[in-house]
């Protein structure tokens, strides 16, 4: 992990109507590190990865992907409002995979993968083919180029939505809740390919209630509550001895 942000909020603000979901975010995500985002439900965690990847706009704050930005700044003093290829050239470096596992129904595993490679990457069907089946086989899904979502298993479904964010090549994979709709048996086997692609060095926010897997494969992890970083720190020191009253109330409910 290099000590230099890839990810900067700062002062992330984020409304529904009257309600402010998130009250000024502040967070910096390293090159190569793992975050994991732990909180209760509806304390913004969704919001916040969601606001990163530009499905939703942000109403305060900015958030900075290498050198491009989420939303509008202030440049000298001027407003600069991010056009559509900018935005397109921003979201090209994210990847995101949810809880459900939102795979096309009517294509195959390798189509899945593949379809975004052609339409969005703008690669031959040949080359995109090729980089589908490299990336399904990463995710120990080779012998399942053929099958239809229905005819897998939740677990191998989110492999292939795993197998999908990956083969665009991303700067920053962001997760929501990734083993949360899956029956206990088959957590471990996603939780083992997202320790894989860790360790190989990306760049990654999870948002997760397993525990294990936030103390033994993240750098940091952060509780939200409310709208905001209520604790952050090392994530063995975090989960084992943290500091705040929350967090040790969160942490005594979900462990
Ligand atoms: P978490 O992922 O931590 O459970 P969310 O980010 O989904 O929390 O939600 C944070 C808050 O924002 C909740 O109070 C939720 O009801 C509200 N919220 C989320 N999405 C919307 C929306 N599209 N419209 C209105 N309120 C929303
Ligand atoms: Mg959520």
């Amino acid at each position: 992990m290099k000590q230099q942000p890839l990810v900067t909020i700062r002062d992330v603000r984020k409304c529904y109507g009257e309600i402010e979901v998130l009250k000024g975010i502040d967070l910096d995500v390293m090159h190569g590190e793992v975050l994991c985002l732990i909180g209760p439900s509806g304390s913004g965690k969704s919001t916040l990865l969601r606001c990163v990847n530009v499905l939703e706009q942000i109403d305060g704050g900015y958030i900075q992907v290498e050198n491009e930005f989420a939303g509008a700044t202030v440049k000298n003093g001027e407003l600069h409002e991010p056009s559509e290829a900018e935005i397109a050239r921003y979201r090209q470096r994210i990847g995101m995979v949810f809880q459900h596992f939102n795979l096309f129904s009517h294509l195959t595993a390798l189509e899945n993968v593949a379809i975004g490679l052609v339409k969005v990457r703008g690669f031959a069907r040949s080359e995109a083919v090729a980089r589908a089946r490299a990336s399904l086989s990463d995710v120990g899904l080779a012998h399942l180029e053929n099958s239809y979502p229905r005819h897998l298993s939740g677990g191998q479904q989110q492999r292939v939505a795993i197998a999908r964010a990956l083969a665009m090549e991303p700067r920053l994979m962001l997760f929501d809740e990734p083993t949360s709709a899956l029956d206990p048996e088959l957590v471990g086997e996603v939780l083992s390919v997202m320790r894989r692609v860790a360790e190989r060095g990306m760049t990654m926010i999870v948002v997760t209630h397993e525990m294990r897997f936030a103390r033994d494969v993240a750098d940091r992890v952060a509780f939200m509550d409310q709208g905001r970083i209520a604790e952050i720190d090392d994530a063995k020191k975090l989960i084992d001895s943290p500091t705040s009253e929350r967090t040790k109330n969160f942490l005594n409910h979900v462990k």
